[in-house]
Formats: structure tokens, C-alpha cells, sequence
């Protein structure tokens, strides 16, 4: 269980967010990359083909079977070689094939450790709209030394996001209630420091169903957060997650099935 103690030590991922004409371009190479992003209008009465309206509904999946070109721009020898070691576990259960040695210029997925000291990725395709000097991925506070379990946890749900996986906090289908006030003075104070707006989009805001292939919310989820129960209604806290949940292989082999 999460105390508030285990919660400051925890570093929260943030989501990167593409704006603007970004979401546009986004969604045409979603589609490109599988037909099956493609926005189901149908599902969405009374909203018009606006094209900004579009790019928000639109899936970020990669097409099934498909071989990630994977760069590193910085890193260590070890860290490279632990994150190789721990990523590589969605591909037991995802019909995805990852490339760790490919060229910068045709990669669809970029490693840093330095861009900042934060962990991060885009999610599913966006990546492939970043600049290719850019990152899409990055392990702040993992070092060489740093421990097994902890390397597991946060390469594991980074690997998440590059695959289209959302936070399960987020969770269109529901889960967690939130005692708002609560979290908008927790996540305003060390180590975050958010204001209202970006509490709100990284951690009370659900996502769109339409946007996402969501299973039903699993509290075992690589991709939740450990919460404290003042946080949450109920005050139950969320579980401290550090490997796959059985839903979550099942979701990931349902999503790339071959
Ligand atoms: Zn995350």
C-alpha cells in the first residue's frame, strides 16, 4: 500500500501532449501507419469531421507485427543495456518486434536519459510526428546503479506509453473517484508542483473512449500510479504496481495480435 511518504519518493510520468496543427499531422500518420486508428465517426453523433475534432478521437496503434526502429541519443553502455532488458517484455505477449541499433534518422522511437530529469514517452504513433533530433522517451532518474525493481516499473510502463497504452488512472471506463480538492492541493505542493490545469489533465481527466482501445480499469496495471487513500474516495489507496498485471498481457496481445 501507498503511503504519502512512498508517493513523494515516486517521480509521476507525464503524458506528452501534442497541440495544434502537432494533432493534425499526428493523426494522418496514425492512419497511415493502421487503417484501424482510423476515427469511427459513426460513434460520435452530432460531432462534425473538423479535422481538430478528428485528431483527438483518432487511435495511435502501431500496425500489428510491426518492427519499432529504436535509437538511443544518449546513455550509458548499462543503462542501454537494462532498458533493452526490460522493455523486451511486452514483446512476449505483443505481435510488435523492436529494433534497438537503428539509425537516427529512420527511427520511429528515440531514448534519451538527459533530455530533462523527468520519465516520459508520447503515446503509440505520435512519436512518429516528433522531429527526429527530438526524444519521444526519456529515463531521467534511472542511472546505472539504480535498482532492478525500479528499472522494471518505469522502462516497463514507458514502453507502455510507446505501444498506445494510457494511464490507467485515466481510464475512460472508470475506476478511481476522486477527492478533487484533495488532489489539486496534492500535486500543487513538492514534488510536482502543478498548477490546477495540469492536475487536471494528468490526473483527473479521463480520456475519450473513442480515442482509445481501453480494457476495463485494472487496479494491478503497470500503467497506475500508486495513490494514497486521501486522494482517492473511499481512501483505499491504489497498489504500488512494478510488472505486468495479467490484464494487462492480455490486453497488449489483443491489441497486436498478428
Ligand atoms: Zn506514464
Amino acid at each position: 500500500m501507498a503511503t504519502k511518504k512512498d508517493l513523494n519518493h515516486i517521480h509521476m510520468c507525464v503524458d506528452r501532449i501534442l497541440t495544434g496543427k502537432q494533432k493534425i499531422k499526428a493523426m494522418q500518420l496514425a492512419i497511415g501507419e493502421n487503417q484501424k486508428n482510423q476515427p469511427n465517426i459513426r460513434r460520435l453523433p452530432g460531432v462534425s469531421n473538423h479535422p481538430m475534432k478528428m485528431a483527438l478521437e483518432a487511435g495511435k496503434m502501431w500496425a500489428d507485427g510491426r518492427l519499432l526502429k529504436i535509437c538511443f541519443l544518449d546513455g550509458s553502455k548499462i543503462q542501454k543495456s537494462r532498458v533493452i532488458e526490460h522493455a523486451s517484455q511486452w514483446l512476449k505477449y505483443a505481435n510488435i518486434k523492436f529494433d534497438f541499433a537503428a539509425a537516427k534518422a529512420k527511427s520511429d522511437i528515440r531514448i534519451s536519459f538527459v533530455a530533462d530529469t523527468g520519465s516520459w514517452s508520447y503515446v503509440g504513433t505520435d512519436s512518429l510526428g516528433i522531429p527526429k533530433n527530438e526524444p519521444t522517451m526519456n529515463f531521467g532518474w534511472l542511472k546505472d546503479d539504480t535498482d532492478a525493481k525500479e528499472y522494471n516499473r518505469v522502462v516497463v510502463h514507458e514502453f507502455g506509453h510507446a505501444l498506445g497504452c494510457i494511464h490507467e488512472h485515466q481510464n475512460p471506463k472508470g475506476g478511481i473517484k476522486w477527492n478533487e480538492a484533495a488532489v489539486y492541493k496534492y500535486f500543487a505542493g513538492a514534488p510536482n508542483f502543478w498548477s490546477k490545469e495540469e492536475t487536471f489533465s494528468n490526473v483527473i481527466q479521463k480520456y475519450s473512449l473513442n480515442q482509445l482501445n481501453a480494457s476495463t480499469y485494472d487496479e494491478k496495471s503497470i500503467m497506475l500510479y500508486a495513490f494514497p487513500g486521501e486522494l482517492i474516495v473511499g481512501g483505499k489507496p491504489t497498489l504500488m504496481n512494478n510488472s505486468l498485471s495479467r490484464r494487462d498481457r492480455s490486453f497488449i496481445k489483443k491489441m497486436y495480435s498478428s
